[in-house]
């Protein structure tokens, strides 16, 4: 790997091939698999991902928004993309970019069904949530009358899927909870398929739920976090490969007497003679305050370097006292050592929100394109 010499956040494809094909590997053949790459695919880089996905043979891609799917037909992306959380007010566009839309309300179902028949749409896909359990997103089990009658008065859209979505598919003291979201789930197709005379395809399972219970695997799988190298357990965090790895480099190294101060407000206080680094990442490229005042640290050299005193916008100092280094080092923020779990749990989160958090002003690098 190159030596960082700026803030960078480097993303490995072949991971994202390990990943993938890890992944495919808990599959039976004939399940298909949904990449999830919204919010910048998990904070790394959503065109570069999809095209190498749309490579690897993926069957779907879901994101949250209208125009993060979009932007994905901008880059030249065919495979069918699932809107997961869309507005009405950007339905036409969905249409016109070829999206497929989540309906999860009888207001969004109606007000699609408008859009595209003032588009005329003929059998225009769409796919019908259910909520089981998490109490989000979704129609109730005693909606599938409902939207039949609706969906009887029209030829302007069909359902292609079924979904619903796990409550708590990674913790194993919730097994009896999600055996019931799966079993309710299972119930509410069939009534559906009853109903309507044919069988949608359905999905249920995020990355946890793909791992954890194979009876649910149904159609077709969503992965989002396992993609990028984590399965919300340190078991499969070992057999996975982190996609992206945020480094930067020491930008100036300062010495302190003790009772001197570092950054805002004076938050640290050295407590004897000390050495510092100032490194150019801060909370605007993602790395909240909370990581702050010994929370968080980096590594240097394979040496943990605590993150004193309050984090900056652009930038945070760093506890390196005890470790051997120079201006221009390179410093490790999260990938292998420590993982974006290990960094998140610092500041008492999680992986997804520490990748999401990445913001784009941090410039992306590729491995093995
Ligand atoms: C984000 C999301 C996923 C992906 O979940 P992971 O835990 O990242 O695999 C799957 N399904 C839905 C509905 C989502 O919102």
């Amino acid at each position: 790997m190159p030596k960082a010499s700026e803030t960078v956040l480097e993303i490995d494809l072949n991971a994202l091939k390990h990943n993938f094909n890890f992944i495919k590997s808990r599959l039976h053949t004939n399940t298909k698999i949904l990449a999830v790459v919204k919010a910048f695919a998990y904070g790394s880089d959503p065109t570069v991902i999809s095209k190498f996905l749309e490579d690897l043979g993926v069957d779907y891609f879901a994101v949250a928004y209208v125009n993060e799917g979009a932007a994905l037909r901008d880059a030249g992306i065919t495979t069918p993309i699932l809107v997961l959380h869309p507005q009405p007010i950007n339905f036409k566009t969905l249409i016109d970019r070829c999206l497929e839309p989540s309906l999860y309300s009888p207001k969004i179902l109606n007000e699609f069904i408008q859009v595209a028949e003032q588009k005329n749409q003929k059998d225009y896909p769409v796919h019908i949530k259910f909520n089981t359990g998490l109490n989000r997103l979704g129609f109730w089990e005693n909606d599938v009358d409902y939207i039949h009658s609706k969906l009887s008065e029209t030829s302007a859209i069909k359902v292609k899927s079924l979904f619903s979505h796990l409550a708590a598919s990674e913790d194993n003291n919730e097994k009896v909870f999600t055996t019931h979201q799966i079993s309710n789930f299972k119930q509410i197709s069939e009534e559906f398929s009853n109903k309507f005379g044919y069988q949608p395809m359905l999905h249920l399972t995020n990355t946890s739920g793909i791992l954890n219970y194979p009876e649910a695997h149904l159609d077709m799988v969503r992965t989002g976090i396992g993609l990028y190298g984590f399965g919300n357990s340190s078991e499969i965090d070992a057999l996975l490969k982190p996609v992206a790895t945020l480094k930067s480099i020491i930008s100036q190294i300062h010495m302190i007497e003790k009772d001197e101060t570092v950054g805002y407000n004076r938050a640290f206080k050295s407590p004897g003679f000390g050495k510092t680094a100032t490194i150019p990442i801060g909370h605007a490229d993602g790395i909240g305050r909370q990581y702050g005042n010994q929370n968080g640290y980096v590594m240097i050299h394979n040496q943990k370097a605590p993150i004193i005193g309050n984090v900056c916008m652009d930038m945070i100092m760093v506890d390196i006292t005890n470790i051997e280094c120079s201006e221009g080092d390179e410093v490790v923020i999260f990938g292998q050592n420590p993982s974006a779990v290990d960094f998140a749990e610092s500041a008492h989160t999680i992986s997804y929100e520490i990748l999401t958090a990445i913001s784009q002003r941090v410039k992306r690098i590729y491995l093995n394109s």
